[in-house]
């Protein structure tokens, strides 16, 4: 009974609980002894996929042979027990300097990532690895095991693959994490968040044709943060799944607000981000179609935008999910268009109306012609496919000028305005688009628009 409890069913290897106690026994003897204990934390890379795909019998297998590898790189007085699932530790107990501890995790890499066969089928197992060190004698057990932990995670944001040696500025990032995700997981219900819009303003007429709306998150204690600063961790988590839904809710909502009290023609449009995850995610186009029916608004009215790169891998099921928003009859943008390095063949498989010019293109046109050739390029990539095009980061009234010359339909930018919130939005609408405000000269734009107006938000 004692040997169960402290030993792995499957692979016979000692526990958490028996390493934890050697790993005890080592830091106790630094007292004594020159060197220091090390720890490796490993975790393997594609083994959920292995066991989904080719069945438990299939991994357990994988695991044994696993188990017997790691015993095969380390000698006698380390030792390597699993954590359960796809995790494992190496005790290396005594090291004279941390080198030996990486040269150890560099032959596990090799030996463990080698192909294996299993039923005639050959597999590869990633493996990443943290390595944390007992330098100082100062941690206890629980301080070393935490640190490998947050090394190996590490190891998998490099990449996967590879190992990662403890920085006590990893354990900073990985508490400051933590807090963002905790934050994160109440800002839904706290109501945190806001949506700021910015407008698209056509060329032929200068008039606003559209407004783009744009996560903000209201943060109890640092104050309003941009989307670069969570939306990573919200896509991770998964919480963009209901954060999504709420953006699409509260944005079909305040355009038909706009629509009624701002009827122009064309209508205005509203866009939306998408991010990958809700892409993946079957019910996306339930959750369009519930927010449509919700704010009564015409679908039409609606633009979908997806970031170029988001097109480039898993193709078919993304087509398919593109198809199928598309006979909602809402109209789709492929965003930041330019960076993601899509051939025009492949662009044409994507049954998009717009294509939204990355901000890197305009920006800096001003001092290169290079930089103007192969904004050029891009345009004229936009315009080969018969799509309307829109430039993103129009800044100064060069951008403006130069975009619009070589053919772009519509433009948004600091130039124009910075997104600004509801309020601010609403006062800029009624400005411009107002029943009695005039159409402005062929080639001006709107005096309200074409200073930045409100603050930075
Ligand atoms: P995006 O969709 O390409 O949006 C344009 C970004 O450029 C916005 O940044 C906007 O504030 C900024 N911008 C606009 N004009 C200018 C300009 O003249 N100069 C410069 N330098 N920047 C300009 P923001 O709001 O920080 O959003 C960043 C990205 O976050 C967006 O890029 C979009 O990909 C994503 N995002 C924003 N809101 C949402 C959302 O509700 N859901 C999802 N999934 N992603 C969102
Ligand atoms: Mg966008
Ligand atoms: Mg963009």
């Amino acid at each position: 009974m004692e040997h169960q409890a402290l030993h792995d069913a499957l692979t016979g290897l000692p526990n958490r609980i028996l390493l934890r106690n050697r790993l005890e026994h080592a830091i106790q003897m630094t007292r004594r002894q020159a060197g220091f204990p090390a720890l490796l934390f490993l975790d393997l890379d594609n083994f959920k996929a292995i066991n989904d795909s080719l069945g438990h019998a299939v991994g357990d297998r994988v695991l044994l042979e696993v188990a017997a590898r790691l015993q095969g790189c380390l000698r006698p007085g380390d030792t390597v027990a699993r954590f359960g699932g796809d995790e494992f530790a190496v005790l290396l107990p005594c090291l004279p300097a941390s080198e030996v501890a990486t040269a150890v995790a560099e032959r596990i890499l090799e030996t463990v990532q080698a192909p294996l066969l299993i039923d005639g089928r050959e597999l590869v197992v990633g493996v990443s690895i943290g390595i944390a060190c007992l330098c100082q004698g100062a941690e206890g057990p629980d301080d070393l095991l935490r640190n490998a932990d947050v090394a190996m995670y590490h190891a998998k944001e490099q990449g996967k693959g590879r190992y990662a040696l403890f920085e006590p500025r990893m354990h900073t990032a990985a508490l400051a994490r933590l807090e963002l995700t905790a934050d994160l997981r109440q800002a839904l219900e706290c109501e945190q968040f806001a949506l700021c819009y910015q407008p698209v303003v056509s060329f032929a007429d200068s008039r606003i044709t559209g407004v783009e709306a744009l996560l903000r998150w209201n943060h109890p204690r640092r104050g309003i943060l941009l989307p670069g600063a969570f939306l990573a961790l919200a896509e991770e988590t998964g919480l963009i799944l209901p954060i999504g839904r709420w953006v699409l809710r509260t944005a079909c909502r305040q355009a038909r607000i706009w629509l009624d009290q701002f009827p122009s023609d064309p209508p205005l449009t509203m866009s939306v981000n998408l991010s990958a995850r809700q892409l993946q995610q079957p019910s996306l186009v339930d959750d369009v179609a519930a927010a449509l029916e919700a704010a009564q608004l015409p679908p039409a009215y609606l633009i979908l935008e997806i970031a170029e790169h988001l097109l480039l891998d898993g193709t078919s099921a993304i087509v398919a999910q593109l198809a199928r928003l598309k006979q909602l009859g809402v109209q789709l943008a492929i965003d930041d268009f330019g960076t993601g390095y899509s051939s025009l063949g492949y662009l044409r498989r994507f049954p998009v109306d717009l294509l939204k010019i990355d901000r890197s293109f305009v920006q800096g046109i001003e001092h290169s012609s290079e930089q103007m050739a192969v904004l050029e390029a891009v345009i004229a990539l936009g315009k080969t496919l018969n799509l309307s095009t829109i430039a993103e980061g129009i800044e100064l009234s060069q951008h403006r000028d130069r975009v619009r010359q070589l053919g772009c339909d519509a433009g948004q930018g600091y130039y124009y305005t910075r997104p600004l919130g509801e309020r601010d939005m609403t006062a800029l609408l009624a400005d411009v688009l107002s029943a009695v405000a005039p159409a402005p000269a062929p080639g001006r734009d709107y005096p309200s628009l074409a200073r930045s107006s409100g603050a930075p938000q």
